[in-house]
Order: C-alpha cells, then sequence, then structure tokens
C-alpha cells in the first residue's frame, strides 16, 4: 500500500518523531500553523476516524502524553486537538492522525488556529520538545 504515514512509521521516511508508544507514533508536522504542530498517528493503517472509530481510543493514551510533552517543554499557554475526517473535511493524508497544535497567548482564539506563524524553525522546536536545548 502506497500510504505517506505509513513509509514515516517504518521508517522509510525521514520525520521529527517526538513520541511513541506501541499503539502510536507522534512527529511534527512538516508545514507547521504553530510553533509545535504534531501529527499522532496509529502504528496501523487506519484512512480515518469515521470508518474505525475504536482507533481513536488507541492512540488516546499517545494524544494525552504528547499534549503534556509540547505544551510542558515548549509553554504552550493551550492546545487544539483536530482530526480532519473524509476529503471534505479537509483531510488530504488518508492515514488517521491527530492535530496537535500548541497555542500561544500572543495569537488566540479559533480565527488565529490556521493562520500560520512564519519562519519556525522545525529542527530547534523538535531538540526544545526532546529537552536538548
Ligand atoms: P490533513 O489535511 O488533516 O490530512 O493533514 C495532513 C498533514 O500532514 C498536513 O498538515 C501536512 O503538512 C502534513 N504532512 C504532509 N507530509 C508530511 C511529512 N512528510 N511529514 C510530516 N507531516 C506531513
Ligand atoms: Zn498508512
Amino acid at each position: 500500500m502506497d500510504c505517506l504515514f505509513c513509509a514515516i512509521i517504518a521508517g522509510d521516511i525521514p520525520s521529527r518523531q517526538v513520541y511513541a508508544d506501541d499503539a502510536a507514533v507522534a512527529f511534527l508536522d512538516i508545514s507547521p500553523w504553530h510553533a509545535g504542530h504534531t501529527l499522532v498517528v496509529p502504528r496501523r493503517h487506519v484512512a480515518d476516524v469515521l470508518s474505525q472509530p475504536e482507533a481513536l481510543s488507541e492512540i488516546a493514551p499517545a494524544i494525552n502524553a504528547t499534549s503534556r510533552l509540547l505544551t510542558q517543554r515548549l509553554g504552550a499557554d493551550g492546545l487544539n486537538v483536530l482530526i480532519n475526517s473524509g476529503a471534505t473535511s479537509g483531510q488530504e493524508v488518508f492515514h488517521l492522525h491527530a492535530h496537535l497544535i500548541p497555542r500561544y497567548a500572543d495569537r488566540p482564539g479559533m480565527a488565529a488556529l490556521m493562520e500560520r506563524e512564519a519562519d519556525i524553525d522545525l529542527d530547534a522546536v523538535h531538540r526544545r520538545i526532546l529537552g536538548q536545548a
């Protein structure tokens, strides 16, 4: 099967991983809306949450752990958890993923959610999340 996130999970395509457990992997979104924008994906291929809703409980511990890691290490003031399901919703990669989007007090509110922060240094953010900076 030709799936981008399966390839990332297999290590065939590089990613900036921030968390992993038996059921899920979390890595930085390559095109973040806000610093620390992360995707949590089930290790098994699940197309979307509408077709296999039980997958949500499988990745829930990873969503919880990664949310805490991101907010603590990056000093975020809040966090959006977003799951697109189906092309109409905006889903573009058809391997289930939860977007975890840390939010900062200088750019609050839903309207600012998808206003991309400029010039996010992914490697620097990754080091901060891993506690290396
Ligand atoms: P969605 O629109 O919910 O399907 O979101 C797909 C997300 O995957 C987008 O936010 C993309 O920026 C992200 N993305 C695409 N390719 C990669 C990649 N190679 N590594 C990390 N994130 C990616
Ligand atoms: Zn997949």
